[in-house]
């Protein structure tokens, strides 16, 4: 069985990239399983820059082909904040707190559109890949729901008629830009692996 190296700490990302890798046979490996605890500095502009700059770095200390991933929240009445900073902007507060400011900014905003971005950066044998999903949506004008995380209670899909807090889990990973992008990494090792 090959090694890959998902390079997150995140439990949840890492159960989701074992269970899809598995059928091409990888064992996926985390950085906890290598007692890795360095901080990689995102010095990026872009999410593709950072999923990259990740990879790269794991590429390089481990020789083993790795994978990472960037994702965030862009507001278009915001020039797209906070996009790449979306899990370094304000910091200090929880998700709660966070959500009720973008509420407060965006509350006589007509333009409401939002997306949500990930990209996912494989390295596969010194050969670098980026995988993208984009996911669609609004602010929302009140926060819902307890499901999902970070900015899922105030982001609003029409065709749900909810909130992405709202939704099952199930769903959310049916159609979320994780599951895109996702997607995406398995047509490529579909075809090529
Ligand atoms: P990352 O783990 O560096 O990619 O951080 C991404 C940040 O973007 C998270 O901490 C959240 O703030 C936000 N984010 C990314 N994906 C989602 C999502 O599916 N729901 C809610 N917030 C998200």
């Amino acid at each position: 069985m090959k090694r890959i190296l998902l390079a997150t700490k995140n439990m949840n990302k890492l159960r989701e990239f074992k269970q899809i890798l598995f059928k091409y046979d990888y064992e996926v490996i985390s950085l906890s399983d290598l007692n890795d605890n360095d901080e990689v500095e995102e010095t990026g502009t872009t999410f593709r820059e950072n999923a990259l700059i990740k990879a790269r770095y794991y590429y390089n200390k481990y020789q083993i082909d790795t994978v990472s991933d960037d994702s965030g929240i862009s507001i278009d009445y915001l020039n797209g904040f906070p996009g790449i900073y979306s899990a370094r902007f304000l910091k200090q507060y929880d998700y709660d707190k966070k959500n009720n400011i973008l509420l407060d900014i965006m509350y006589d905003v007509d333009n409401r559109k939002a997306h949500y971005t990930c990209d996912i950066a494989l390295i596969m044998d010194g050969k670098e890949h980026v995988f993208e999903g984009i996911m669609n949506g609004t602010i929302a004008y009140e926060a819902k729901g307890t499901n999902g995380f970070g900015y899922d209670p105030i982001f609003y899909m029409s065709e749900y008629h909810m909130n992405v807090a709202e939704m099952s889990q199930e769903l959310k990973n049916e159609i979320s830009h994780r599951a895109i992008a996702l997607k995406e990494m398995v047509k490529y090792f579909e075809k090529n692996v």
